[in-house]
């Protein structure tokens, strides 16, 4: 009911080497290992998608997809590099940050951004980082924010409630009157959220 159909648009380094577009944008967010790829993967209902981005000299890349009809697509995803891997060094991690800082807070056409925490670590300090970089859009509701606790099958009942409670914490300091925020537990594997937040991708699309 939810197919999305994308293919592999274009990719680059920097915010100013991205092709500017009037279609509406979907950041797809995420520590290294969060599950980002595979959860686009299976939102996309594509195996490779996603891991197109983990080509060698893609994975610090901004790489985008074409979402939608392949004659008329209504979306792009832009699926933004992983971070926090141990390894990194300094030089790369203000990099990432720069990056990073300057799609979510200047990204003209950007609509959503969907960010993959690992439901049994919850929000780490560079997730909130990444956060703080986009928060000023998310409380005016110029963007809005999905926020995915993946992952959630290796919890059981309690732990996904107590993974909620954690992460709504975060949220709350971000969540205003006009702003669009949602949080939901995910699992590419056990398929758990994978409706809503391909109805909720759907939602964000052009008319
Ligand atoms: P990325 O680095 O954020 O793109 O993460 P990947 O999608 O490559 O996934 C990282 C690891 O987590 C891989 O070993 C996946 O098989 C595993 N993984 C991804 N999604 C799930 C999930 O929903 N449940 C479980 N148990 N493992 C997952």
């Amino acid at each position: 009911a939810w197919a999305h159909t994308a293919r592999f648009f274009t990719t680059a380094a920097q915010l100013h080497q991205l092709p500017t577009s009037e279609l509406p944008e979907v950041a797809f967010v995420g520590r290294s290992n969060a599950g980002k790829s595979t959860a686009v993967n299976t939102l996309a209902q594509q195996r490779q998608l996603a891991f197109a981005s983990k080509t060698p000299g893609r994975t610090q890349h901004i790489n985008l997809f074409q979402v939608g009809p392949k004659t008329a697509p209504d979306q792009v995803w832009a699926d933004l590099p992983g971070y926090g891997y141990a390894a990194v060094d300094r030089t790369a991690k203000l990099r990432w940050q720069e990056v990073m800082a300057q799609y979510l807070e200047l990204r003209r056409n950007l609509t959503a951004v969907v960010q993959m925490v690992d439901s049994r670590h919850g929000f780490t300090e560079l997730d909130r980082q990444l956060l703080d970089f986009v928060a000023p859009r998310v409380r005016t509701g110029e963007v809005r924010l999905l926020v995915l606790l993946t992952k959630a099958d290796k919890l059981n009942r309690k732990e996904q409630a107590e993974s909620l409670r954690g992460a709504q914490a975060v949220l709350g300091e971000i969540a205003t009157e006009e702003s669009d925020v949602g949080l939901a537990l995910f699992s590419s594997l056990a398929r758990i959220g994978l409706d809503d937040a391909a109805l909720a991708l759907r939602s964000w699309a052009a008319p």
